[in-house]
């Protein structure tokens, strides 16, 4: 049997997993994330224990560098998180493993997941978002991950922000109230002073919520034509909050995108991940499995 390993690389946790070519995992340990030193140390302590790897993927958080010809390739480059700037992850992990490492950012990491065993089956053009203690988009356009010239931020984007309606200034450290600054989990929890999951399903707050969403998602939907967008995240599991993202859209987009897969199938056009939880570090072994073919 083949074997590939997969490292989901989160910002506050590290999920590293073992899987066969089906994408199954047949063994899965996590950790918390702390310093490069500790957290790439036991990353290779786990594989190293593990029968021989055909290949190992690292969805990372980021930014990152995901640039194969490039010096600084595998690397996590300016990240706001503490002691992780400019951090070699993928070179450092293939060569002591002495494995080729497929390496990409953590969502186009579970947007590949989703393409090869999940919401995103048979799609050439698709849209993974995470909402949770951040906002990332990833996917692929034409069959191919998005990449371009470093890769998309579409968390970062911004969007109209009505003061009087919504006063709260955004938690974003570089632009304020973008897309993340204003709808990310962090947000949330300063806007109305609650965690997102202790606010009632009737809380003002997810009405907000979902509006923000929405603009969003039209902002990438009028600039991708995603035959489906899958929005995954902590934020995003909250009951009815995708629903009530759907009505908005079709609202927001005021009839002018005529698509079969718009009308009357919002439900299967804006969707959560069918990996779940698994997104992640599936998604790596999909990196992983196509760093060795
Ligand atoms: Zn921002």
């Amino acid at each position: 049997m083949t074997l590939y390993g997969g490292i989901e690389a989160g910002g506050t946790k590290f999920v590293c997993g073992i899987g066969d070519e089906t994408g199954q995992l047949l063994d899965v340990t996590r950790f918390p994330t702390t310093t490069p030193e500790e957290t790439l140390g036991r990353a290779l302590e786990y594989f190293g224990g593990q029968p021989a790897l055909a290949a190992l993927g690292v969805a990372s958080f980021g930014p990152v560098d995901p640039h194969p010809a490039s010096p600084t390739y595998g690397y996590i480059t300016a990240t706001t998180k503490p002691g992780w700037s400019q951090t070699d992850v993928a070179q450092r992990l293939g060569m002591a493993l002495g494995t080729p490492v497929g390496f990409d950012t953590d969502v186009n990491g579970a947007a590949l997941g989703e393409y090869r065993w999940g919401a995103a089956q048979g799609l050439d053009t698709f849209i993974y978002l995470t909402v949770g203690t951040g906002i990332g988009g990833g996917g692929m356009a034409g069959g191919r991950l998005l990449h371009g010239l470093l890769h998309p931020e579409m968390g970062h984007i911004p969007l109209p922000h009505d003061r009087v309606r919504d006063p709260f200034a955004g938690v974003c450290p570089f632009h304020g109230d973008c897309f993340e600054g204003l709808a990310s989990g962090p947000a949330i929890e300063a806007r109305w002073g609650a965690r997102g999951e202790t606010l009632p399903p009737d809380h003002p707050a997810w009405e907000l919520e979902a509006h923000y969403l929405a603009l969003g998602l039209c902002a990438y939907i009028l600039t991708l034509s995603p035959e489906r967008i899958i929005v995954g995240g902590g934020v995003a599991a909250q009951a009815g909050l995708l629903t009530k993202v759907r009505e908005k859209v079709l609202e927001q987009l005021s009839g002018y995108v005529q698509h079969p897969a718009l009308l009357g199938r919002m439900d299967s056009y804006i969707v959560p991940p069918t990996l779940g939880g698994e997104a992640g570090v599936r998604g790596a072994l999909a990196l992983a499995m196509a760093a060795a073919a």
